[in-house]
């Protein structure tokens, strides 16, 4: 079944690249509803949309990224403001949609879709209240290990018999999150005792984990140290904003003293692994390898 949809996807590719963007949208709408609603334990089912007033919000004013530019970011009851926000995740999820589904077979891609969503909902949470729920930590390791046994070609195995290839995936996928999960929990606690205070969340830990469960033990260690190579930059990006910017020092000072949090970075690096830098990170790893 694969094959055909791969086939039939090769035929029509440009219909399924928009079909890929729109289901993108649509995604990053409901991520938008997880964003909001997981960190203040709301449902994110019931009730339906609804703006901040109370009242609840027509289809056609909740069609993605369109409704909110008709709309000119306000709310069509009250105009209230709808933040940037929304409609940032809608298109960030839907090219990132349209570039996956246009790197990798179908399976794959649907694979991928999950991820990337997960990541782009850890992420944005962890901005906004320095916390990532379980479920995008541990219930998205759980789901890679599955995912990985289902569609071995996520950890390059496609020798030949299924089966085999379903273990050997299923291994690799196990390796990522303890390897991981392993050294990112030693260099908390190293990083904990040598400066007296938490560096880094147990969140962080069980992050790096799930990413290691769609990207092996190779993509996890890129996701740390490229990880840590994005804060720095962020940090570095802070510093100089406040430096130029010295009056405004409400916020700008308050965004330093605060701790940065590490999962946008972490999820950031592993999406780039995933969707494109794996065959480049991994040869490298490679070449290394055999020095030794
Ligand atoms: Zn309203």
């Amino acid at each position: 079944m694969i094959l055909e949809l791969t086939a039939l996807t090769a035929q029509f590719p440009i219909f399924f690249s928009l079909i890929a963007s729109v289901v993108g949208a649509c995604v990053g709408s409901f991520l938008n509803v997880i964003i909001s609603r997981v960190p203040q334990g709301l449902s994110i089912v019931t009730p339906g949309s609804h703006c901040d007033c109370g009242k609840s919000i027509a289809w056609y004013d909740n069609i993605p990224i369109i409704s909110w530019i008709i709309l000119k970011g306000r709310g069509r009851c009250c105009g209230t403001p709808i933040g940037l926000r929304h409609p940032c995740i809608e298109i960030l999820t839907a090219f990132i949609f349209f570039f996956i589904w246009n790197h990798m077979t179908p399976d794959h891609a649907f694979c991928g879709w999950v991820f990337a969503s997960a990541l782009i909902a850890a992420a944005f949470i962890d901005l906004e209240h320095m916390v990532i729920p379980d479920f995008l930590t541990l219930g998205l390791g759980a789901l890679g290990v599955i995912l990985s046994g289902l569609v071995p070609t996520l950890h390059g195995q496609h020798e030949g018999l299924f089966v085999l290839d379903s273990l050997r995936s299923i291994e690799a996928s196990l390796l990522g999150i303890f390897i991981g999960s392993g050294l990112l929990f030693w260099i908390a606690m190293l990083s904990a005792a040598a400066l007296k205070k938490d560096a880094m969340g147990l969140g962080d830990v069980k992050f790096i984990g799930a990413i290691g469960a769609f990207c092996g033990w190779k993509g996890t260690l890129f996701s740390i140290f490229g990880g840590a190579f994005l804060g720095a930059i962020a940090i570095s990006l802070v510093i100089l904003i406040r430096k130029i910017r010295p009056s405004n020092n409400t916020t700008a000072g308050n965004t330093l003293s605060n701790p940065i949090p590490f999962g946008p970075m972490l999820a950031l690096a592993g999406l780039l692994y995933f969707a494109s830098l794996q065959i480049q990170i991994d040869h490298w790893f490679t070449t290394w390898a055999e020095l030794f």
